[in-house]
């Protein structure tokens, strides 16, 4: 080594050489077209500012703009993995391995508790990128905690589904969560606390079809597909061209299947007023008592005594 390779090299490779951009500061919007830089994006919450198609999230993302900072995610239980041994063209193991080092987490859902806007709240986020969103046994096992948790710190829960449906590779036990996140859903309601579901793009499938349709009040992002089986699915079953907009969330709204479409930028907002307006006493409330425990049978008074 001498000061020709320590000193004059790297300035040499420095004048030749192409300085770094990273590929992923602009986005394509999906819907327009228009690039778009990625801090604007990030600033518009993912919400293209030309267009205002609303982008898909990562559920952290999601967290962040849903809750309060200082929220604090919860490890989830790890059921059995891939007790059926499938494989398609790929072992589900390796499946699994590949979507975990992919995202970073262990399953396509993420529950945390915090506040919003100082209102205690229990949130469960779907990944999407994570094997489409698909409700496995992980999953199920994630709602149930979200459940239990809003039940323990007496915490409306919100969940956020983003999913395709049931996962496939896990076969029966991937339709058995059908019914586990229904009772999910119940546990929250018997105990009195508000259940709220915000329908992103894409809800459909085994989750539409189980807890995504069970909550008090169902708000979607504007142009979400909602749905149970797809539309080319339903086109080509029923031979008929489906109307403009189907399974989209305003034509849902239209159609009575959701309760408000509403802005990313407004969600905050509007999940603070529903628990507020779901929590509170509201007239009349002194006198009618709901019973949380299911009645039971009044002694019968003995007589002669
Ligand atoms: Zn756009």
């Amino acid at each position: 080594m001498n000061w020709l390779t320590n000193f004059v090299r790297p300035k040499l490779q420095a004048l030749v050489s192409k300085k770094e951009v990273p590929d992923n500061l602009w986005h394509k919007c999906p819907s327009c077209g228009a690039m778009i830089f990625h801090r604007d994006l990030e600033d518009n919450l993912h919400v293209c500012q030309h267009c205002g198609f609303h982008m898909r999230l990562d559920p952290m993302q999601r967290l962040k703009m849903t809750l309060d900072a200082g929220f604090q995610t919860i490890e989830l239980p790890k059921p059995v993995v891939d007790p059926l041994k499938f494989r398609d063209q790929k072992r589900y193991t390796d499946r699994l391995k590949d979507a975990q080092s992919k995202t970073g987490r262990p399953d396509a859902i993420v529950v945390a508790h915090g506040r919003i806007d100082g209102r205690p709240a229990v949130v469960a986020a779907f990944d999407f990128t994570f094997m489409g969103g698909s409700m496995g046994m992980a999953v199920g096992e994630g709602l149930l905690a979200a459940a239990k948790l809003a039940v323990l710190q007496q915490a409306p829960l919100i969940v956020v589904p983003a999913s395709g449906g049931a996962r496939m590779q896990e076969g029966i036990l991937s339709l058995m969560q059908m019914p586990r996140t229904i009772i999910a859903a119940e546990m929250v309601k018997e105990a009195g606390l508000p259940y709220l579901v915000i329908l992103t793009d894409p809800t459909t499938g085994g989750v539409t079809a189980s807890f995504a349709m069970l909550g008090d009040i169902h708000i979607a992002e504007p142009g979400a597909q909602i749905g149970f089986a797809g539309a080319r699915v339903i086109e080509s079953t029923i031979r008929e061209t489906l109307p403009e907009g189907f399974q989209r969330s305003e034509y849902l709204l239209e159609h009575g299947m959701v309760d408000m479409v509403v802005h990313r930028r407004e969600m905050k907002g509007m999940l603070s007023r529903l628990i507020d307006l779901l929590r509170s006493p509201g007239p009349g409330a002194d006198v009618v008592r709901i019973p949380t425990e299911p009645s039971r049978p009044r002694p019968v008074p003995v007589k002669g005594r």
